[in-house]
């Protein structure tokens, strides 16, 4: 499959790599967008959060779990952050492999 963040995951393609385990890998955005901007991807081919399930859920939980570990890491716990997760054409996903963005280390303007 033709995915950049698989090949990402397989490390066909460089990234700076914040954190890894064998069911996730964190790596810092090529384009941030705050001060602190890091991808939290599943190593299996997700598209969206629109294919999460009751067979894939586990891996949600487990990206939040390795979210909270890296905020702290990374000094922007304490003063907050937000997790983003684009969905589909709307919701602004351009690439079709499901990523949650860690952006901190400012003020982030309002949304919701
Ligand atoms: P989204 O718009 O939610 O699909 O986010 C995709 C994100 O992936 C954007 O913030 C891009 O800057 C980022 N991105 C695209 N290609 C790479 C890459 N090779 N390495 C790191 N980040 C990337
Ligand atoms: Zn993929």
């Amino acid at each position: 499959m033709d995915c950049i963040f698989c090949k990402i995951a397989n490390e066909e393609i460089p990234s700076k790599i914040a954190y890894e385990d064998d069911k996730v890998l964190a790596f810092y955005d090529i384009s941030p967008k705050a001060p602190t901007h890091i991808l939290i991807i599943p190593k299996t081919h997700i598209s969206s959060a629109l294919e999460i399930d009751s067979n894939n859920a586990d891996i949600v939980a487990h990206i939040f779990v390795v979210a909270a570990q890296i905020a702290a890491k990374e000094n922007i716990a304490r003063d907050g952050y937000r997790i983003i997760t684009n969905i589909g054409k709307n919701g602004g996903q351009t690439v079709s492999h499901l990523h949650f963005h860690i952006v901190g280390g400012e003020t982030l303007g309002d949304f919701a």
